[in-house]
């Protein structure tokens, strides 16, 4: 069984450090480090960051690797495996409060401590299972704020707050980078992300049924804040350092009222520093997939990578293979499978779209900017791109580097016979 704890065997140890930027300050300065940190000042439990440092520790995670890894996931993605229900479980072994848990504060101006991995599931009488990553900030000894954008949990709330009620929900912390990555990875709504994960672990995830809320939990999470989303309840949340390492504003957010809270015994808490790679991977790669689809539709695709220097969100590279491609169709296309991007370059699939050198050779030795750019302008762009214009317009760039039809011999590198 695939869980948080077997994962991380490899974790450094970092003794007697304070919740309070202390840890988070050792991760943001350890980046290629997983970081197991024990005897945290005042807490009785362990906390575990940079679980996932880079790609290669997602395709691990995924038991895949960068060539195949699309493939897999969509492949995945099309078998979904239902999880299966457990009468007794590891993370309901033993049971704490709120303020037991070793909750980090990251950065000098954030509104509070927030919890950054915690998975929240909900269930909604049409839909059915929602599982989706929120950042929840600490209000007090039993209420949580959550920041909830407009996707499946905004909806399941909405819905909720109609019918008058209160919106059960339980959030697993701890998990396996398998099943952090199924949440990551909102397929549309009413797929039931666990089942996604039960798909890229290779078996049904195993759930138990929470005690105080009618909503299952992973049973091997770490722990499980149990809760319900107060209906008609704001309060001001944030402010708090978001992906791009920037202030996210103060906004009137929804509450969650804590009802229980159980984990496992010695739990280790899962802290995930804002901004950085661990993060970035997570919102990105799991959009890479998603892009691919897209342009399946009109071209031979063969890979996709949305690049660290974009930050995993606003630039991609796609390599085409042989065969039929009208390259003006593959960048709409692009744009349509992430519409957050605002550059996308087309390679050959000789270029390796993983090392940025490579694509820069491609740019300067197959584009010219009066023939090869298309420039969509006025776009709905970003709002993690402080230079889109005031009302969030942006000038979106696509860029043809292949070798045009017949020319391959005049392109192609010199070799030494
Ligand atoms: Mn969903």
């Amino acid at each position: 069984m695939k869980d948080l704890r077997g994962y991380i065997g490899r974790a450094m140890e970092m003794k007697g450090l304070s919740v309070d930027f202390e840890i988070a300050r050792a991760l943001c300065e350890n980046p290629d480090k997983t970081l197991l940190f024990t005897e945290v000042r005042d807490y009785g439990f362990r906390v575990v960051g940079n679980v996932v440092r880079n790609r290669a520790d997602i395709y691990q995670a995924l038991g895949t690797d960068s060539r195949r890894y699309i493939r897999d996931v969509l492949k995945a993605y099309d078998n979904p495996v239902e999880p299966a229900v457990v009468e007794k479980a590891p993370c309901q072994e033993e049971e704490c409060s709120l303020y037991d848990i070793p909750v980090l504060r990251h950065f000098e101006k954030d509104g509070g401590p927030f919890i950054t991995a915690g998975i929240v599931t909900a269930k909604d009488p049409e839909h059915g299972r929602n599982a989706s990553i929120h950042r929840l900030m600490v209000h007090d000894d039993n209420r949580l704020g959550i920041r909830i954008v407009p996707r499946h949990l905004f909806e399941y709330h909405r819905r909720a707050e109609e019918r008058g009620e209160d919106l059960e929900v339980a959030i697993s912390i701890g998990v396996h980078p398998a099943l952090f990555y199924a949440a990551s990875y909102s397929p549309p709504l009413g797929y039931d992300e666990f089942a996604l994960a039960g798909a890229l672990m290779g078996h049904p995830l195993e759930v138990v049924r929470c005690r105080t809320v009618d909503v299952e939990v992973p049973a091997l999470s770490e722990f499980v804040i149990e809760g319900r989303i107060l209906c008609g309840e704001r309060r001001s949340e944030g402010p708090f350092a978001d992906v791009t390492g920037t202030y996210d504003r103060v906004r009137q957010e929804p509450v969650i009222e804590v009802t229980k809270v159980t984990h496992r015994k010695d739990a280790i808490y899962q802290a995930l520093l804002p901004s950085r790679a661990e993060h970035r991977l997570f919102m990105g790669m799991p959009q890479e997939p998603r892009i691919f689809k897209s342009v399946a539709e009109v071209a031979p695709v063969k890979n996709v990578c949305l690049t660290d220097g974009g930050r995993n969100w606003l630039h991609g590279v796609i390599s085409l293979g042989k065969g039929e491609r009208d390259i003006k169709k593959v960048i709409d296309h692009a744009f349509a499978g992430h519409p957050s991007m605002k550059h996308v370059i087309i390679v050959d699939d000789d270029i390796d779209i993983f090392d940025p050198v490579d694509v820069e050779f491609a740019l300067a030795t197959r584009f010219q900017g009066h023939r090869d750019a298309y420039i969509y302008r006025d776009m709905r762009g970003s709002t993690l791109d402080p230079s889109t214009d005031e009302d969030g317009r942006t000038t979106k760039v696509g860029i043809d580097a292949t070798i045009p039809a017949g020319r391959e011999e005049d392109y192609g590198s010199a070799k030494i016979p």
